[in-house]
């Protein structure tokens, strides 16, 4: 454990350090429970840094479009910031308006991202896990229920990088947690990522309206640039003329996996054919943002001096379908006291 600064708060950040026998490396701080740091190797055994970010809290803390952090109370958008829980009207911050329409995205103006969390140890299946904990508590963000969050992060041999989230509330309560790291294979700062290639295990998408809203339908990605149900670099289609795709700027959307509920499948993979690195998503969750870092625009940069071009990075989010606290028809998200929300994510690296 060693320091990553102090926050304007005055609260000292820390940074820690899970390492395998094959020379992978991943730092996360407890600010945020974010990923700062992670080497991975490429077919020659180099290793690089494959997430963007910075190198103190404070340039996390000065503006960073959720590089490597836990997203919470709730992942993606609340259309107009407002949902029905149990007759009673919730309004949470509405602090995005993509096309000009306000909503809230990725739990508010300051989210599960923007705070320390406590740090701990864990094993999970044999492997040493550090572990992030805080209570959100009630009305938090606008949001019912105190709710305790716990994030583990454990790195196994066969290099894979899990994440179990659990939560517990003290009332009904929307929740639905993800990491929100960007990827690019060749490592960070490097050039944009069109021409990594990607394979989704989804033959749906939930299309959205010009706010990057779920439009509630559920359509087949058949014919279309988002069908990545066989391998496709993310730049042959992403220019196509398709308005999903100018709504978003790119892709930025969330694909309904086709595995059952809960079980823990592989949902994408990632190639990065120069370097060889491949990342498979594996997880419990019944969908997954594919996010090609449309909004990333050079003005940022990284933990090498290397610029974050437009498309610089790409995330795969796991999650409940976006908006979800208004969607009836899908998964719900809705946490009551006495469960325990679960869900599991791998990030899994090798190379070919
Ligand atoms: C969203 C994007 C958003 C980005 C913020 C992604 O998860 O889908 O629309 O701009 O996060 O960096």
């Amino acid at each position: 454990m060693r320091s990553f600064g102090t926050t304007r708060s005055g609260h000292e950040a820390f940074l820690y350090t899970l390492k395998n026998a094959n020379g992978m490396q991943v730092d996360i701080t407890n600010y945020g429970g974010t990923i700062t740091r992670l080497l991975a190797l490429d077919r020659n055994g180099h290793r690089a840094d494959v997430v963007l970010g910075f190198n103190s809290v404070a340039e996390y803390e000065a503006g960073s479009p959720y590089f490597g952090c836990i997203i919470g109370r709730v992942g993606n958008r609340i259309a107009h910031g407002r949902f029905m829980l149990e007759g009673r009207r919730y309004a949470v911050a509405t602090n995005n308006n993509p096309g000009g329409i306000p909503c809230h995205l990725h739990g508010g103006a300051q989210g599960f991202d923007k705070v320390i969390w406590k740090a701990g140890d864990a094993t999970i299946d044999g492997e040493h896990a550090i572990t992030f904990t805080r209570l959100s508590p009630d009305g938090e963000e606008g949001y019912p229920g105190n709710l305790l969050a716990t994030v583990a992060y454990s790195l196994s041999s066969d290099n894979s990088l899990r994440i179990d989230y659990s939560a517990t509330t003290d009332r009904p309560t929307p929740v639905n947690l993800t990491n929100h790291s960007y990827f690019n294979l060749k490592g960070e700062g490097a050039s944009d990522i069109l021409d990594h290639v990607l394979t989704i295990n989804a033959t749906r998408i939930t299309p959205v309206n010009a706010g990057l809203i779920p439009t509630g339908e559920i359509i087949p990605v058949r014919e279309t640039p988002f069908d990545f149900t066989s391998p496709h670099a993310i730049g042959a289609r992403i220019g196509a003329d398709d308005e999903q795709l100018r709504f978003a700027g790119g892709y930025d959307h969330n694909w309904v996996l086709d595995h059952a509920d809960g079980e823990l499948a592989l949902a994408a993979e990632v190639h990065e054919p120069a370097s060889g690195r491949v990342m498979e998503v594996w997880t419990t969750e019944p969908g997954i943002q594919f996010y090609s870092g449309n909004f990333l625009d050079g003005s940022l940069t990284g933990k090498f001096g290397g610029r974050y071009v437009h498309r610089g990075g790409l995330c795969l989010e796991t999650q409940h379908h976006p908006d979800s606290p208004n969607q009836p028809a899908f998964p719900s998200v809705i946490l009551r006291p006495g469960e325990t929300y679960r869900s599991s994510t791998i990030y899994r690296f090798r190379a070919r």
